[in-house]
């Protein structure tokens, strides 16, 4: 069973366009279950109904013509409950109705299941056959995974307009994700592809198809090479029979095969990648459903050549181009830190991408940076979206593609509404952060990639809360030396001085891995990260610590923040591996202070032991972007739990509040460097919690203080006291919603639907 499951799903998502994949996945499904009918049932949203979209067994011309409201007849009941439907005699049931046009009097038994996505009804899957038959367990079991798998496959291609084309003019899609960072723009999508991997190839058509042929025959000869010596290099440690394999493989590359039929496809008008691309698919797509073991295994073998190609032919096809258009929307299935620092910060527009959510740490750093970014589009077509016009919107987490002139027109309005706030708002910047009771809330800025220590923004803050040190480290090809780790914290220490900065030490692991040092684990988030991975490795955090103390030379605004802690000894051995980098500069001749130190708190255990952390340490730094994830238990970078990821979340803000005035009592200041410091609301509660400072990307800055300064400290305090007796985050919401509407600030909340 698992096995034809398997078969059906590669056959369905290898299909070029949603016609082919539902038309094989009824016949796929009426063959495995050895039934009469098998029919999908499309969902149309806008008119809650159910329109028959395919069908093998039922009369072809019913479909597009049976429509079911939801809750009516078998099918819409189906929908409506949600639930499985099993019937051997479906004529006696009083939703049973009958159409004409589809013939289906015969059919006595029924069994339909709903397809649903992330909570969403797509459609309903149906099988029918003509004698009483009471489909059992086994069966129903079957045809609800099927549905789970090809809800997927159905959402894409919902997403995609695919399905929807009757509404949509030519080309126009749009696509939802995980809004992650703020603003809108317009622009062109340039696709990014990561190396060779042959799905996310875009389609492009060659300028010159010679050149084309050319380069490819140049790729599957190095291709053979490669494969010629490696067969060699091994010849006296493998087998022959595994030997044998590398002969397959040369006979593969040979002129006859492979290569004839991608030049074929090149001839057709795909430029080299995307011919090799389709061909390897198609070769891939047949073997994989031969009912032979040996067979199905040479699909590995094609696929692992297509690989090794594409990479020749990527070597002389930059996967991204070496010129930008002024307006780039740089989409990909998954955006680096690194690939931001590619473009040209005045080109880039935008960011989306299929993976990673709003606490990504590339959506963290596009904040800092300004750039409007959507997250987590699970259903992007890739390879369509090359040179496509966008808008993006990154408040609500959409991106339009190909827009009809009317939406271009609306969203040109709001980002010049936007505009005109931004300039609104400037005006106040150099006042103070302060409530109109006189309550001071000391802002402070995170820094890593691209904040500029400009004296406009020295004069608006009270130093760096928060200098990601592995964003910079993101971006070098291996450890940077003491040399040049000084020079580039003595860079940040002297640019914001005499202002404090918050260092902390590498904070790697979970999404932030070094191109040089990837740590790969099942649970990153939980695992080798942060202090544990620096701990374990002396060597490059007496490196960092050095560096930091050399760095803050006559200077003396370095703080060091240690993040990740999850035990008291882990702030012991920390402290005492600074302690000897104090010891060992001194003993090299260069006297330095000791810096004050901090912990981070954002794993849930060290919420409990405030005490005995405050007898070691001098500050706390909450992290709320990792504390809300430990509490509740959601991946920050997984788009399909992305809804339920809530730094407002009741048990966050008890916890954030409890911390605040363990904070007060152990007196010690506290910061707050999550993102939830960026949020006007979010804010104006942390500073009645007793937060001794916040610290955010620059870009929220105006935002916050217009808040603050709008706010008294007696109204937020009260604010804070109400939203702390809400259940549930969607009152907490609602309620902060309610107020900002009524304190008039609501255009400083991100705008919704
Ligand atoms: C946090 O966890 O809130 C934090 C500030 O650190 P990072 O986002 O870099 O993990
Ligand atoms: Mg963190």
């Amino acid at each position: 069973m698992l096995e034809v499951l398997r078969r059906i799903i590669q056959e369905v998502n290898g299909a070029r366009n949603l016609d082919a994949a539902l038309s094989t996945m009824v016949r796929r499904i009426r063959k495995a279950m050895k039934t009469d009918v098998c029919s999908f049932y499309l969902y149309d949203k806008e008119m809650e109904t159910l329109v028959l979209m395919e069908t093998i067994g039922l009369r072809t011309q019913a479909v597009g013509r049976v429509v079911l409201p939801v809750g009516e007849g078998l099918v819409g009941l189906v929908a409506k409950r949600s639930e499985p439907l099993n019937l051997e005699d479906a004529r006696i049931h009083p939703h049973f109705r009958y159409f004409e046009a589809t013939g289906e009097e015969r059919y006595s038994s029924f069994l339909g299941v709903p397809i649903i996505h992330q909570r969403r009804m797509l459609g309903v899957l149906v099988v029918q056959q003509a004698e009483k038959r009471s489909y059992d367990d086994e069966d129903e079991a079957f045809l609800v995974t099927m549905a789970a798998q090809l809800a997927g496959v159905l959402a894409h291609a919902l997403a995609t307009g695919n399905l929807s084309r009757p509404l949509l003019a030519d080309g126009q899609a749009t696509f939802s994700g995980v809004a992650a960072s703020p603003g809108m723009a317009m622009g062109e999508a340039v696709v990014i592809a990561p190396p060779a991997d042959l799905n996310s190839v875009p389609d492009l058509v060659p300028s010159d198809q010679e050149y084309e042929i050319t380069r490819l025959k140049q790729a599957i000869g190095r291709t053979r090479a490669e494969i010629r010596a490696a067969g060699e290099r091994l010849a006296s440690r493998i087998s022959a029979q595994e030997l044998a394999l590398f002969d397959v493989y040369q006979q593969m590359l040979g002129e006859a095969a492979l290569s004839k039929e991608v030049e074929k496809r090149i001839r057709e008008g795909q430029w080299a990648p995307g011919a090799l691309a389709d061909v390897v698919r198609r070769h891939v797509q047949y073997l994989e459903r031969v009912d032979d073991n040996y067979l199905r295994e040479r699909a590995t073998d094609i696929r692992d050549l297509g690989r090794r190609v594409l990479a020749h032919l990527q070597e002389d096809t930059p996967s991204t181009p070496e010129i930008y258009p002024d307006e780039t929307i740089l989409v990909g299935d998954e955006i680096s830190v690194a690939m931001l620092g590619e473009v040209p910060r005045e080109k880039l527009r935008g960011l989306v991408s299929v993976r990673g959510s709003s606490t990504s740490h590339v959506a963290i750093v596009a904040r800092a940076m300004g750039i409007p970014t959507v997250l987590g589009m699970v259903d992007l077509p890739l390879h369509r979206l090359s040179g496509a016009p966008v808008v993006l919107d990154g408040h609500r987490g959409r991106l339009f593609v190909r827009p009809a002139p009317e939406l271009r027109v609306r969203y040109q309005t709001l980002i010049d509404e936007e505009l005109a706030l931004g300039k609104l708002l400037e005006h106040e910047q150099d006042l103070p952060s302060e409530t109109p009771d006189h309550y001071t809330m000391p802002l402070m800025v995170n820094t890593g990639l691209a904040v500029e220590a400009s004296n406009l923004l020295k004069r608006r803050i009270s130093g760096v809360g928060l200098y990601r040190t592995e964003v910079p480290f993101m971006i070098t090809e291996r450890f940077p030396g003491e040399k040049e780790q000084t020079r580039l914290y003595r860079d940040q220490l002297e640019s914001f001085s005499p202002l404090p900065v918050v260092m902390r030490t590498l904070d790697i692991g979970g999404d932030k891995d070094l191109p040089y040092f990837p740590i790969d684990e099942a649970n990153s988030f939980l695992g080798w990260r942060g202090m544990r991975v620096t701990l374990d490795h002396p060597e490059v955090l007496m490196v960092q610590l050095r560096a930091m103390l050399k760095a803050s030379h006559e200077l003396d605004n370095l703080y060091v923040l240690f993040p990740m802690i999850t035990n008291v000894e882990e702030v012991d051995e920390a402290l005492r591996l600074l302690d000897r980098a104090i010891v060992e500069l001194k003993e090299e001749g260069a006297e330095v202070k000791r810096p004050k130190v901090g912990v981070m708190i954002e794993v849930p255990a060290t919420i409990y032991q405030m005490d005995a952390l405050a007898e070691r340490v001098d500050f706390f730094s909450v992290g709320s972007n990792d504390l809300t994830q430990y509490l509740l238990a959601v991946d920050r970078n997984n788009p399909r739990v992305a809804d339920l990821y809530d730094a407002l979340h009741p048990a966050v803000l008890a916890a954030l509040d409890e911390v605040a005035r363990d904070a007060k009592r152990l007196e010690r200041p506290i910061s707050l460097c999550g993102e939830l410091a960026g949020d006007p609301a979010g804010a104006l509660l942390l500073m009645a919690m007793g937060f001794t400072s916040l610290s955010m990307n620059a870009p929220s800055l105006p935002k916050v203080r217009a808040a603050i300064r709008r706010v008294s400290w007696t109204e937020a305090k009260k604010l804070l006291g109400e939203v702390l007796a809400l259940a549930t985050p969607t009152e907490v919401h609602r309620h902060l919603e309610a107020k900002m509407d009524e304190w008039q600030l609501s255009h400083l909340m991100p705008p919704r639907d």
